[in-house]
């Protein structure tokens, strides 16, 4: 039931009614008196004196006032205990019971309430009018009282920003407590995007995510990621932009470069490239004319489509040359890149991919690539965390240039980076912008200089000690159960399992780990000629960032193991799932 008088009072406010059956008849009289004094007024029932759950109408109308679509709540039931209770357990409401003028006065000067709560049993219908004036026109006195009643709502939020089904831990995160993600903008302004990043929460916290590239960061990180900087437009380099304005984002870009330098040691950093594939591209564009070979590691034994592949920009205006690894031992063949290398006399060669588990010796590609007269360049998108850490030796001294995402192993926002000699800078910048790029995302350059700033505590190399040592274990725990793992095991924080040795596809095995809320990669087994994907890549780097350590891998190693037995049978999946469930609830999110 919705009214308006024709002419509303200044005063004149929306109000949400409701009551029980013992309520029905006051709240009926105060709904045709409240619409009588001009205010906006929605009944949300009961609609009879028919008996009913107070605690149904109390939670519809706190709710209406505590996502403010209303400015006031009335509710009525026998004693208005009920009705206070339920209301006040909703987010942004205060309840007060009351009886009398005197404690409704009270209620809006000292405590701010905004939701009458009336005793049907005991308040007659003039003392109820009486009431509900007396507490629509007093105002919050505020003062003291507004510390006060703003620690009541402190607590409420910091309550709302722990989903109860998480348990809290502190993870070995390397930086600021990641557990609180919360975007409270977002929920005023879009319930749906917002319940969206809820339920994302959620699939993280029930889910073992095991891909190699993908961590829980900081919730500094996300708040640095979308930020005030976010409109900014800034094309060029700190001292020479194209628009007015950038004193501060030039700080910004040198705080970021300036911190990757002492992470990286390097000569020159760029921190533009809005993706590793990006970094990539303008690299190449740096050092390459199209045509130009390129030498890197195939795809099937971990190298990234950006190094060459056909269906990607780089196989198509470069000539891609492949070398790859040892059959026997499945570790780079160093003496088949030098001959390739020597035969060819490539332009550059590629170090680094996206599935290859072992160290890889950048002074032996530097020393090949020297006896040719090539460039050499590592992607190190996968490694930047562990070189950061000290935990895989730096390239830096060996390469031309070195590019890198900063959202896997370095924790940052998605972006990318780009390191390289002092002779290249320049040409590295250009091909950057304007070679290949627009206007810098300058919120992720300040979640950036975040990241390295994180990079640089002890803190984040314990983490990857934590990540690396989770990893062996990991191996440790799939070759007793039975997994032949490729290149004999890792000494980084990802791992190839063998599933077609079991007789398993590794497409299959990936979709039926998903069922069962295992999240991992397909990919390929070095010189297997019998398809695509027999195997699948997994990396621990998300769940150490949970606080899981070596005995959690070998129960993750033992669910792998239980889903790979039970194939596709989608019971016994679920069975998985929900145990799988389960276990992560012991563990934080954000
Ligand atoms: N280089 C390597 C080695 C990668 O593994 C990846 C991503 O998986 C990239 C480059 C591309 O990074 P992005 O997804 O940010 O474009």
């Amino acid at each position: 039931m919705k009214s308006k008088r024709d002419s509303k009072s200044a005063d004149a406010m929306r109000i949400a009614l409701g009551s029980d059956h013992a309520g029905f008849e006051l709240k009926k009289h105060l709904a045709a008196y409240l619409e009588e004094s001009g205010h906006e007024v929605e009944d949300f029932g009961s609609f009879s004196a028919e008996s009913v759950d107070y605690s149904d109408y109390g939670f519809k109308v706190a709710a209406a006032v505590g996502e403010r679509k209303f400015d006031r709540g009335v509710l009525a039931c026998r004693s208005g205990i009920g009705m206070s209770i339920a209301a006040n357990k909703v987010r942004g409401v205060m309840a007060a019971l009351c009886r009398d003028t005197e404690s409704a006065k009270l209620s809006r000067r000292h405590n701010d309430s905004n939701v009458l709560v009336l005793a049907a049993g005991f308040t007659s219908e003039e003392e109820a009018r009486h009431i509900v004036d007396i507490w629509l026109v007093t105002p919050f006195e505020g003062g003291r009282h507004s510390r006060r009643v703003g620690k009541i709502s402190q607590f409420e939020e910091d309550r709302a920003e722990r989903p109860r089904d998480v348990a809290v831990r502190p993870g070995a995160s390397g930086g600021s407590e990641p557990w609180s993600f919360q975007p409270r903008a977002v929920r005023e302004v879009d319930a749906e995007l917002f319940r969206l990043m809820q339920l994302e929460k959620k699939r993280l916290a029930e889910s073992l995510v095991l891909v190699a590239s993908e961590s829980i960061v900081e919730t500094a990180i996300l708040e640095a990621t979308g930020n005030i900087f976010s409109p900014k437009y800034a094309e060029g380099y700190p001292g020479e932009r194209l628009y007015p304005g950038c004193e501060v984002v030039d700080a910004v870009e040198l705080l970021a470069i300036e911190r990757a330098k002492q992470v990286f040691g390097a000569d020159h950093v760029n921190v533009q490239p809005y993706s590793g594939t990006q970094a990539n591209m303008a690299a190449y564009f740096a050092l390459l004319r199209p045509g130009d070979k390129i030498l890197s590691m195939r795809v099937e034994h971990g190298g990234h489509t950006t190094h060459g592949c056909d269906s990607n920009f780089s196989g198509r205006l470069y000539k891609p040359l492949r070398y790859g690894l040892k059959r026997d031992t499945e570790l780079i063949d160093y003496d088949a890149i030098a001959d390739i290398a020597e035969k060819e006399k490539p332009r550059l060669i590629i170090a680094g991919g996206s599935a290859y588990s072992r160290l890889i010796d950048f002074a032996r590609f530097k020393a090949i690539a020297d006896s040719c007269g090539s460039l050499l360049m590592v992607d190190m998108a996968h490694l930047s965390g562990l070189i950061a850490a000290g935990i895989h030796p730096s390239p830096v001294p060996f390469c031309d240039v070195a590019t890198s995402t900063t959202h896997k192993t370095l924790k940052g926002p998605r972006g990318g980076l780009i390191l390289c000699r002092r002779e290249l800078a320049d040409a590295i910048d250009e091909a950057v912008f304007p070679g290949t790029q627009g206007g810098p995302l300058v919120h992720v350059i300040s979640a950036k200089a975040l990241c390295f700033k994180l990079a640089l505590r002890s803190e984040f190399r314990e983490f990857h000690v934590q990540v690396v040592s989770n990893c062996k274990a990991l191996a440790a725990e799939l070759q007793r159960l039975g997994y032949r793992i490729v290149s004999g095991g890792t000494d980084t924080h990802l791992l190839v399992v063998d599933v077609r040795q079991k007789g398993i596809d590794g497409a299959d095995a990936w979709q039926w780990l998903e069922e069962a809320g295992i999240l991992v990669n397909k990919c390929a087994v070095p010189f297997d000629e019998a398809g695509p994907f027999g195997g699948i890549r997994v990396g621990p780097l998300s769940l150490t960032s949970r606080g899981m350590k070596e005995a959690e891998m070998a129960t993750v190693a033992e669910f792998i193991h239980r889903v790979l037995r039970t194939g596709p049978d989608v019971s016994g999946l679920s069975r998985i799932r929900s145990a799988v469930r389960e276990f992560c609830s012991g563990f934080g999110g954000y």
